[in-house]
């Protein structure tokens, strides 16, 4: 039961201050973007604290898995969590891309990345999220508030206050919590971006995306395929024994797949699969998600910086839109370090711009990259056709568009955030 019930109507400034829990950074979703971020700011200084309204393990047990990129390894490594979570990933050694049966197929190869071994990796929600949840759990200066909702924020000149209500009956949490900072890590509707009135741009696709898992008769060789269809990319990801499907199709064509009969769907399914892996048993049920772009004008206000899907989503085409998030937390956490050792102000616009600059205009490149190649290898113009088979033909046997394209695929671009691993920084 709540101790001291504070009805979120009551204005924050009416609140006694002795009330009010108070932190340097709260930080509103407890995702794996949100978490990358807290784990980010452990040994900082800085208190922090997480509100999540799902309960801790709800939170982690999503059936989803991601393809996981090097970029994103690196910066688990400079948290101190990839020893923990490799052995439970599956890596992937080859790439093929491919335009519907045309023969020229693309291979990547780690040398063409300059690795030695992996390309990427196929990562379970579950295992990023139980050790984001554990770096989090052990670390004394972040707080975990939940399953906790945050209501709503009032911007004051030096603090942000969040009004906060009980995710359920019997947890007890703050009614009020006070920041310095408050960072949106509360996904795609990101309350905290509408509620500070932030715009955003873009579009819904025309497409919707199912996901499924199948077993192939043969080994998947830890290979990933990204196969152009006329309705849409179709990717198939290694998971164990299994393959993990996201085909994007027209919305009507997606319905209709969700509809058939198992046996049917996977008539339809093994047909756009091929049969480089032999048959295909179905072993997940199907699901169906929406597409989209979407952009935020800004991702800092005043007391406020989004990360992740708050301020960006994108077509699953190529498996960014995690992996921008992670870099988002990872940049987000550099930044304030650095305020943090300087004694800047931590929700002040000046202090979180160079956050903005580098996320926002990195994020737009991958946004336009990944519509770009939906929309081209989608279309049946016979010039365009030409055109993008001719880029394949090219993209295999001229070595720097070739690295260009893998550098892009594997998170290998730009400037990559530098995380101090958490033991360098207890030193200081
Ligand atoms: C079909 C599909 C396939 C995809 N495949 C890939 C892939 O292969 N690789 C990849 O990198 N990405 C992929 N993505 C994208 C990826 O799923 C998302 O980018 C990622 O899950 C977003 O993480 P997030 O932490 O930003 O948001 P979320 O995971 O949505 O987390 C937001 C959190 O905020 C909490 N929250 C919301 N509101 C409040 C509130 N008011 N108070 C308290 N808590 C709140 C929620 O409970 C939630 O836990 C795919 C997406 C789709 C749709």
């Amino acid at each position: 039961m709540l101790t001291q019930p504070t009805p979120a109507s009551i204005p924050a400034d009416l609140v006694p201050d002795s009330r009010i829990a108070t932190y340097d950074v709260v930080i509103v979703g407890g995702g794996i973007v949100g978490l990358t971020l807290a784990c980010g700011l452990r040994g900082s200084g800085l208190k922090v604290a997480v509100l999540e309204s799902s309960p801790r393990g709800s939170a982690a047990r999503r059936s989803q898995a991601y393809a996981f990129s090097l970029t994103s390894a690196r910066i688990f490594r400079g948290l101190g969590l990839w020893d923990q979570v490799r052995p439970q990933v599956e890596p992937f050694h080859h790439i093929r891309l491919s335009d519907c049966d045309w023969p020229d197929v693309v291979t990547f190869e780690p040398a063409d990345a300059g690795e030695e071994e992996d390309l990427g990796y196929v990562a379970e929600h579950m295992v990023l999220m139980e050790a984001l949840q554990g770096a989090v759990e052990a670390a004394p200066d972040v707080h975990w508030i939940g399953p906790a909702i945050a209501q709503n924020v009032t911007y004051k000149e030096d603090w942000a206050y969040i009004a906060v209500k009980p995710g359920n009956d019997t947890v007890e949490v703050p009614s009020q919590v006070r920041a310095k900072l408050v960072i949106g890590a509360d996904g795609s509707r990101s309350p905290l971006r509408t509620g500070a009135d932030i715009t955003t741009s873009g579009w819904k696709y025309w497409q919707s995306c199912i996901v499924t898992v199948v077993r192939p008769e043969k080994h998947h060789n830890n290979t990933a395929f990204e196969r152009f269809q006329t309705s849409g990319p179709f990717a198939i990801l290694p998971l164990r024994n299994t393959c993990r499907v996201v085909w994007t199709a027209p919305h009507e064509e997606a319905e209709a797949m969700m509809k058939l009969e198992d046996q049917e769907f996977l008539q339809e399914l093994s047909q756009r699969f091929g049969d480089q892996l032999g048959s295909l048993e179905l072993v997940s049920d199907r699901r169906l998600f929406p597409v989209q772009l979407m952009q935020s004008k800004r991702y800092v206000a005043p007391r406020l910086a989004l990360v992740g899907e708050a301020a960006h989503n994108c077509h699953p085409v190529g498996g960014q839109g995690l992996n921008l998030g992670i870099r988002d937390g990872a940049a987000l956490a550099e930044v304030l370090v650095a305020a943090c050792q300087r004694g800047d102000d931590l929700g002040a616009v000046e202090t979180l711009r160079p956050y903005d600059r580098q996320r926002r205009w990195g994020n737009l490149l991958i946004l336009g990259f990944t519509d770009i190649l939906d929309r081209v290898f989608s279309n049946q113009w016979l010039p365009v056709m030409a055109v993008r088979r001719l880029g394949l033909f090219a993209m295999q046997r001229v070595a720097p568009i070739k690295q260009i394209a893998i550098r892009v695929m594997t998170g290998k671009w730009g400037r990559v955030p530098q995380l101090v691993p958490p033991e360098a920084n207890s030193e200081t």
